[in-house]
């Protein structure tokens, strides 16, 4: 796919991150830095984590804040609903539209591992139910029906259903925790996308077969949205460690090996990148429709396998060529 002069101009690979809202001052503008360089490469969004329970609403929405007054990128908005009321799960989907933030991350979330079993998970018990409670208050706020139009007083058309811009789920290609088994997960993709979601993006995965066989058999059980492969470059030990209990999803033993062997830190980090480069490599070679890396809250290591998956475009060249 080149153009008259030889140039590759097949449209680029959609590209995404992922953030979560910092703690500290310090961290809020280490943060900022990485937004800035994130957003050199033109991602279609980045999306900022929301702490379960609604423990981080007010600096999710900083950051989200940030990158739509001090970027070109759109923010997506990750939201949990257990353990909340309808009325609170309102008011949250309200205050995020208000602070004009159109695009979302749905999600169940998890109870606190200590919470009170018979407290209950709330008035919305699954992931679905919030994806059809945003475009509810969506179109609450902006009725569908007929308008005037300005600057023609008997005249009137009927006003375009708005829709957020995207309701995205997450997906789980090896299986969620709690489900059954991998049908469960179609079962419950399928559920979110009629209810009204738009794109899914998944849990972190090793191989890229289990990314590509989840999406053959989300697309033999009806599924019909785009699902993003999330990819996590792992520059140490430690990191791994801690993913693998926070989502359950066990890295293959050689990557694990190897980066506990290795002594040094730059080779370590050259691990995680170029695993993580691979398995990139290989989803996109699978038909994947964009690139979802989680960044840890820092630029390099995301941005080094952009780089060396050729996916780093300059957003202005089209504006100065049609300028000449
Ligand atoms: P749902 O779609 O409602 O359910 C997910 C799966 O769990 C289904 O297979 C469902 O059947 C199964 N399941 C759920 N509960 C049970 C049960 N009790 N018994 C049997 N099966 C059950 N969490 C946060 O708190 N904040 C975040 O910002 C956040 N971001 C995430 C981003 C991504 C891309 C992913 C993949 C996960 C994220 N999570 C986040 C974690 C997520 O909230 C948990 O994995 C949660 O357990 C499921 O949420 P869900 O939206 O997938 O729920």
């Amino acid at each position: 796919a080149t153009d008259a002069s030889g140039a590759d101009c097949r449209p680029r690979l959609p590209l995404s991150f992922e953030l979560f809202p910092p703690r500290t001052d310090a961290a809020a503008l280490a943060l900022g830095r990485t937004i800035d360089r994130l957003a050199e490469v033109d991602p279609a969004f980045i999306s900022v984590t929301f702490g379960a329970g609604g423990s981080s609403r007010a600096r999710s929405l900083t950051v989200l804040r940030y990158m739509l007054e001090h970027t070109h990128v759109e923010p997506m908005a990750h939201l949990t609903c257990v353990g909340s009321s309808h009325a609170e799960a309102n008011r949250l989907v309200r205050e995020f539209l208000d602070a004009g933030i159109t695009s979302f991350l749905a999600l169940r979330g998890d109870p606190p591992a200590n919470a009170d079993p018979d407290a209950g998970i709330g008035d919305l018990g699954s992931a679905a139910e919030l994806v059809q409670l945003i475009h509810r208050v969506q179109e609450e706020r902006e009725p569908f029906g007929q308008v005037g139009v300005p600057g023609n007083p008997g005249a009137s058309r009927i006003k375009a259903r708005p829709r957020p811009e995207r309701v995205a789920v997450a997906t789980f290609p090896t299986g969620h925790p709690r489900s059954r088994n991998l049908g469960h997960d179609v079962d419950t993709l399928l559920a979110k996308e009629i209810a009204g979601a738009n794109l899914a993006i998944t849990q972190l995965f090793w191989r890229a077969d289990d990314y590509l066989g989840f999406v053959e058999r989300a697309r033999a059980g009806g599924v019909m949205i785009p699902i993003l492969p999330g990819i996590m470059p792992v520059t140490n030990p430690a990191r791994l460690g801690r993913l693998t209990e926070l989502t359950g999803v066990e890295p293959p033993a050689e990557l694990a090996i190897e980066l506990e062997i290795e002594p040094d830190a730059a080779a370590q980090a050259e691990l995680g990148i170029a695993f993580a480069t691979r398995l990139a490599a290989e989803v996109i070679a699978g038909g994947a429709p964009g690139l979802h890396l989680y960044t840890f809250n820092r630029h390099e290591a995301v941005l080094d396998v952009v780089d060396r998956l050729g996916l780093r475009t300059d957003r202005f060249a089209d504006e100065r060529n049609t300028a000449r």
